[in-house]
């Protein structure tokens, strides 16, 4: 028997997703994906999602909209949807152990990944002073020195953004001129707080056994000299990839791989996209959360045309 709604992903687009069309009586089935819960898991602290003014737990918040999300009916399945056909209704959906799914609509918000580095140290502290994103974590560093690795706008817009706490901002480059639009990149350099370091990579980062960044370890790619850099933080900025894998050839996507979607809707009539697989731009949690109400809206809309006709 074929699905009414499935949902692929669990982060705030995902749950939200769930949360309404689970409460329209849908009986969504949630595929939670490869990190039930999404990026968030990684986030210590959320100090500007609505509602909280304590700060909440990234954890904590994800398990509260699953909490929600079942109370109403919402169904949830673990694995990650590997491929799709949407050339046929109902649409099919297969999972990495093989289970294929029909079901009449589809919400994707598998959402994007941040790019990390690949260094052993990086992996082991992130959420301890290494991460991605400078709006989420950078209010932990008031008054210390940070680094930012990358030369692209998203490099040069966490750099500004982070001047705002940290006492000096380094931003490491691995080329002697940046990526980032001239505008930003003008900005960052005429910027007191900021120092580029140029034809830079980081090496390894330094937690001295506190399970705490206290600094990172430099390689100059022109001359192959390391030197320790003395920092708290460490923002990763070198992009991010939106998970579409699963729905290539299947729905219209930029160039860079995201979802076209206009107000949630995809290239194909009752597949909607919701959360950072289909923005590049703000990538904020209440962002997703807010389209993943607009998916659900328009799939409860799409449903109704779909039975009536
Ligand atoms: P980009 O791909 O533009 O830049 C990535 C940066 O990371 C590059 O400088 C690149 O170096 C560097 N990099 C990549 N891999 C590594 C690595 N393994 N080690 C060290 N450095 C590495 O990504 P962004 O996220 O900055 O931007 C993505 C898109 O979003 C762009 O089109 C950008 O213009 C847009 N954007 C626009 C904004 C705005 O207009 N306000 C804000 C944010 C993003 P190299 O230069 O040598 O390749």
């Amino acid at each position: 028997m074929s699905e009414k709604v499935v949902i692929l992903g669990s982060g705030p687009a995902g749950l939200t997703a769930a949360v309404y069309t689970a409460r329209a009586r849908l009986e969504p089935l949630v595929v939670e994906g490869l990190v039930p819960g999404g990026q968030l898991m990684t986030t210590l602290d959320i100090e500007n999602f609505p509602g909280f003014p304590d700060g909440v737990g990234g954890a904590a918040l994800m398990d509260a909209m699953k909490k929600q999300a079942e109370r109403f009916g919402a169904r949830f399945k673990g694995g990650r949807a590997v491929s799709t056909n949407f050339g046929r209704h109902p649409f099919l959906v297969v999972l990495e152990d093989g289970t294929a799914i029909e079901t009449e609509t589809v919400i994707i918000a598998t959402g994007a990944s941040a790019r990390y580095l690949g260094l052993e140290s990086e992996q082991k502290l992130i959420g301890k002073g290494v991460s991605a994103c400078a709006v989420c974590d950078g209010a932990f560093y008031r008054d210390v020195p940070v680094a930012v690795v990358g030369g692209g706008d998203t490099a040069c817009e966490e750099a500004l953004f982070l001047t705002r706490f940290a006492s000096r901002v380094y931003m490491i480059h691995r080329r002697d001129q940046l990526r980032a639009s001239n505008i930003m990149a003008e900005r960052v350099k005429s910027n007191e707080k900021i120092e580029i370091i140029w034809d830079s990579v980081p090496d390894e980062v330094l937690d001295v056994a506190q399970g705490k960044v206290v600094g990172v370890r430099l390689k100059n790619v022109k001359t192959g000299e390391t030197r320790v850099l003395p920092v708290e933080g460490l923002f990763i900025a070198i992009g991010h990839h939106p998970n579409t894998e699963a729905f290539r050839g299947q729905i219209e996507l930029d160039e860079r791989g995201y979802i076209i979607a206009k107000n949630t809707r995809t290239s194909v009539e009752g597949v909607f996209a919701a959360g950072d697989v289909q923005d590049p731009v703000y990538r904020q949690a209440v962002t997703a959360a807010g389209s993943g109400c607009m998916a659900a809206i328009e799939a409860e809309h799409y449903l109704e045309a779909l039975h009536k006709g």
